[in-house]
């Protein structure tokens, strides 16, 4: 497994794995690592001959009031994780190798980027995104790139971006990977004090609560109220709790105007949390 710090070396390494006809997946993330990450490398590993990780904080997708210099960073047991997963490369580069001096380059996305939901409580955060996420796919050139349902809308955003601007690389998403008790896998869930770490699995049993309603014909704001207000009385601060149509993400007002999403954000103390199920 080699760490790789440079945007010159990457290119020089995929290109001869391309050469040998080896396919390539990359597997993005912004490191301390989970079983949820790992899954993604493992899924990888059964598309691809080969496996390239990229660990990188990415500053552009946080606001300055955001945990960018608090984020955990584990990179000596993500080093362990990987090479016990026999990827092929991490990519790993510094804040000046992503921006160097005088980057000035910024993805704006609309569509999913623009519904109401992460955008409206993180307006910077998707056009961070999919700039790193595009920087990373023309480095690195993969066939598949793979990115977890937990953070789905930004899976749709990203989907969306290298669909427009004609990236040719397959977008695979892989379900949410919980802790036994429903919490979804998240690096901010080392955030969470014991008493909130043992509320905040309430989140997962209220949607699950909720897609099940819905399912015996609950009609939607009915159910959403009903939850919205469970959340809030166990101790979470709600940013939202939607039903969205699942591919596109727009408002829904019952199960015949499509395939429905429930999804939530909420806070618990000072860490914010998001969950997502389908109904
Ligand atoms: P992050 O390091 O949090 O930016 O996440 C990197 C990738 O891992 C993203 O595609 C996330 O959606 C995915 N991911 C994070 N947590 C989970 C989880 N619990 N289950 C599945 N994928 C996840």
């Amino acid at each position: 497994m080699r760490v790789i710090r440079t945007v010159a070396t990457v290119r020089r390494a995929c290109a001869r794995f391309r050469d040998a006809g080896e396919s390539i997946a990359l597997v993005p993330t912004m490191g301390a690592l989970h079983a949820g990450h790992l899954a993604l490398v493992r899924l990888a590993k059964r598309r691809c001959d080969r496996v390239v990780v990229s660990i990188f904080v990415n500053p552009a997708q946080f606001a300055p009031n955001e945990d960018f210099g608090s984020y955990p960073r584990a990179w000596d047991a993500d080093l362990a994780a990987l090479s016990a997963l026999a990827v092929d490369l991490i990519w790993a580069p510094g804040v000046r190798d992503m921006y160097p001096e005088g980057f000035a380059t910024r993805i704006e996305p609309a569509g999913p980027a623009k519904v109401g939901l992460e955008d409206a409580f993180r307006p910077h955060f998707f056009g961070g995104v999919t700039t790193v996420v595009a920087k990373l796919l023309l480095q690195v050139a993969p066939d598949i790139a793979l990115f977890g349902e937990k953070d789905y809308q930004q899976l749709k955003v990203v989907t969306a971006m290298a669909k427009d601007l004609d990236i040719p690389v397959k977008i695979v998403g892989l379900p949410t990977v919980r802790e036994k008790d429903g919490l979804a896998m998240s690096s901010r869930n080392a955030y969470l004090s014991a008493s909130e770490r043992a509320a905040a699995p309430t989140l997962h049993r209220v949607l699950k609560d909720c897609a099940s309603h819905i399912k015996t014909g609950r009609p939607l704001p009915d159910a959403l109220a009903v939850s919205r207000a469970q959340i809030e009385r166990a101790g979470f601060v709600l940013d939202y709790l939607e039903a969205r149509h699942a591919d596109t993400l727009a408002p829904v007002m019952s199960r015949k105007d499509g395939p429905v999403r429930l999804l939530v954000a909420a806070r618990l103390g000072r860490t914010r949390l998001i969950d997502n199920i389908g109904v």
